[in-house]
């Protein structure tokens, strides 16, 4: 008789600003998991954003991915599981950071990548042998990666997109990201003769729905490696795809990749631009980026029809209360596209929870307030109320209908895109600050 696996995405007991995007979007861990379990096991994968846990289950081994804001939820899932007598696991960035605090919920915690213990966690469970810590020790090489098992979620519950990675790991170890640690300060790619088996699968772009059949690159900065960048816009040439990604501000020096990037039909960037003030990306460790050239680099990607989704982050050691009408000032004047932002957050795992931590500045470890809405650590130059009533406000400025009007008529980049981006956020956030209010 073949093993029974339940994997479990849980929800986040409040619903974090934009989390449901306009797109319900799957994630790409457990199918990533799916794909690499001994073949003669039964997988089976809940989503509790799509349909609610059963917890008689007919399983016998429970795997549950844990990011920091859905924690509590996956404790209380592995809770109610064990309770039952099943064998639970966990993996995730979360658990990888603090395998101590998960073993408290579960049997065994897999630190690192998944695809490298994972498979070694199954065996051993077979057998009776389970440890409690599998620490992947080294990094895979992206070659070797299987290609996510989709068959194993349910796709017309999700909006149609489809996300591919192409590279993993990053350089830059900014202070609050944990990708460095996560996934190694060396770039990998993964061989675009892979990627373009996954890419050959994906439906052509949809005549009558501009937002069906989007691929989304999921990578921190597509163009990182440049050379593996150009070799894979190349090959995107020969599909008739539309595709978003991210990338780092610097990509606007580069029209040959851009020329590409338009030609492959890319709709959007995402650009983690974090902040205003030379001397706040100098102390999260984000020097890559000029402010100054912000405006411009997107004018540069507009003139290739490439729409531009700028993410800042508030609550930085050298932010104080004129951050927020500095920042809606730049943003009432500036050609993005889109915005987002986010209430600094101290992940497990980065430097920044180090550094908070030894400094006493943590307010709680109450995990699902860690959703960059709220603020859940000490802010230097103002009060807790004063970064989470700013945050506020200057989204309500960012999303009123007037700076989304004048955004988009400056950019005229993607309005079919980029229109339902903007109006779907601002609705999430109505809805968010109502919810506030009933609290
Ligand atoms: S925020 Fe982006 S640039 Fe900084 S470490 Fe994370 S992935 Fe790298």
């Amino acid at each position: 008789m073949s093993l029974k696996i339940l994997l479990i995405s849980p929800i986040g007991l409040k619903k974090i600003l934009g989390a449901d995007f306009f797109f319900k979007l799957p994630f790409l861990g457990l199918p990533t998991v799916a794909a690499h379990t001994p073949p003669d096991c039964e997988v089976k994968m809940v989503d509790e954003r799509i349909r609610p846990v059963d917890f008689d289950a007919d399983a016998d081994l429970i795997g549950i991915s844990v990011m920091t804001p859905l924690a509590t939820r996956a404790y209380e899932i592995a809770d109610e599981f064990k309770r039952r007598g099943k064998t639970v696991v966990m993996g995730g960035m979360h658990v990888s950071a603090l395998p101590e605090e998960a073993l408290e919920h579960c049997d065994a915690v897999a630190v690192g990548e998944g695809e490298k213990v994972w498979p070694q966690m199954v065996e051993d469970f077979k057998r009776g042998e389970l440890k409690e810590i599998y620490q992947a020790n080294q990094l895979i090489d992206l070659a070797e990666a299987l290609p996510p098992r989709w068959d194993i979620i349910d796709k017309n519950m999700y909006s149609p997109v489809d996300f591919i990675e192409t590279t993993r790991g990053c350089p830059i170890n900014c202070n609050f990201c944990a990708v460095t640690q996560f996934y190694g300060a060396k770039y990998r790619t993964k061989p675009v003769h892979l990627v373009e088996e996954m890419v050959a699968k994906v439906k052509p772009v949809d005549k009558f729905f501009a937002l069906k059949n989007l691929i989304f690159f999921v990578d921190d900065n597509i163009v990182a490696n440049r050379k593996h960048c150009m070799e894979l816009l190349n090959m995107l040439k020969s599909y008739n795809i539309q595709w978003l990604g991210q990338a780092s501000v610097s990509v606007a020096k580069d029209d040959e990749l851009l020329k590409l990037m338009s030609e492959t039909r890319c709709l959007g960037l995402l650009i983690g631009m974090e902040s205003l003030s030379e001397d706040t990306l100098a102390e999260c460790g984000k020097r890559i980026n000029k402010p100054a050239e912000y405006l411009e680099a997107v004018n540069t990607l507009h003139r290739y029809g490439i729409g531009v989704k700028a993410t800042f982050m508030i609550g930085f050691d050298n932010d104080d209360i004129s951050v927020f009408p500095k920042m809606a000032r730049f943003i009432t004047r500036s050609n993005f596209d889109s915005v987002y932002f986010s209430i600094l957050t101290p992940y497990p795992g980065t430097r920044l929870f180090k550094r908070m931590e030894s400094e006493g500045r943590l307010l709680h470890k109450v995990w699902e307030k860690y959703d960059t809405a709220h603020v859940v650590f000490r802010p230097r130059k103002m009060t807790v109320e004063q970064l989470e009533e700013g945050f506020t406000w200057l989204y309500k400025k960012a999303l009123s209908m007037k700076s989304i009007a004048l955004r988009l008529a400056r950019g005229r980049t993607n309005p079919q895109f980029f229109l339902p981006d903007n109006l779907a956020f601002r609705s999430c956030l109505f809805r968010m600050l109502r919810g506030s209010k009933k609290d």
